[in-house]
């Protein structure tokens, strides 16, 4: 993906996750409500008032075909359990009981939050470009805590986890270059 390529999507895809979200807005509740018993132990406080979740019977998923961005098509079609923009996450209504998925999501939110949206989308356009969905770098991130947490790992700071690793992902010469320009 050249510099060129994401500066022309980018804009369309911020409106969109934009719009998406005010449409949602009254359907969002915080994760905190839904009562889950060992998010506390990984999640502070704050960052579980703070996070949406919104019950759907499939997530919305960015038109970017139709945006004129189709070598993601696999992606945009995918009938993800959950998907996450900025600290809003969609959860589809026959896993929306799953701790695990809510885990999931809740490390995109903070990777959301560390990075803003200008570097979480450039981040996550170049990975599942360069290594499809599993294998992108803030996938695999999400996808190893999870697994910890479904092991049911010594509580740790999935906020710590996450600072960690985007400071590896974001180091200059890994990742788009457009990024790490000065
Ligand atoms: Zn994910």
């Amino acid at each position: 993906m050249t510099e060129q390529e994401f500066r022309k999507v980018y804009p369309l895809i911020a409106g969109w996750i934009k719009k998406t979200l005010a449409e949602h807005a009254t359907a969002a509740r915080p994760v905190a409500t839904f009562g889950f018993s060992r998010l506390p132990d990984y999640c502070n406080a704050q960052v579980l008032a703070s996070s949406n979740v919104v019950v759907v019977s499939r997530v919305p998923m960015p038109p970017l075909s139709a945006m004129g961005f189709d070598r993601f098509r696999d992606f945009e079609q995918m009938d993800a359990g959950g998907i996450t923009y900025l600290n809003t996450y969609f959860v589809r209504a026959d896993q929306s009981h799953s701790e695990s998925l809510h885990f999931h999501e809740l490390v995109h939110v903070i990777q959301w939050r560390l990075l803003g949206l200008e570097k979480f989308l450039a981040l996550y356009a170049e990975g599942l470009e360069r290594f499809g969905y599993r294998k992108s770098p803030l996938e695999r991130v999400a996808f190893s805590l999870q697994r910890r947490f479904e092991r049911g790992a010594q509580p740790f700071s999935v906020e710590a986890a996450c600072q960690s690793s985007i400071q590896d992902m974001t180091r200059p010469g890994d990742g788009p270059a457009f990024l790490n320009r000065p």
